[in-house]
């Protein structure tokens, strides 16, 4: 926590900033590309993970999926690769 108030306050002495993420698709297995230490290892799958190997949003039924950058308060914090349904907004982790 005195890390983050540290950080605060130096940000707050430069200008403003914005940063947008540029969605690219993930080819192949999304878990060995989110989890590469996993990788070739006893990983769990993705029907394990989100229900089915169609992975549909338990909301909304969509199956399309954006991984929200590693630098997200989310990932950082729960430690593990979260995601939103690309149609409802839905956030789960992988
Ligand atoms: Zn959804």
């Amino acid at each position: 926590m005195f890390i983050f108030v540290k950080h605060k306050n130096t940000y707050t002495m430069s200008k403003p900033r914005f940063f947008q993420a540029v969605l690219k698709e993930v080819n192949g297995n999304v878990l060995d590309h989110v989890y590469p230490n996993l990788k070739g290892k006893d990983q769990i799958t993705l029907a394990e993970r989100m229900g089915s190997d169609k992975a549909n949003c338990p909301d909304c039924d969509c199956n399309s999926w954006i991984l929200l950058p590693k630098e997200s308060v989310a990932v950082a914090q729960g430690g593990k690769a979260y995601c939103e349904c690309m149609n409802c907004g839905l956030a789960t982790h992988l």
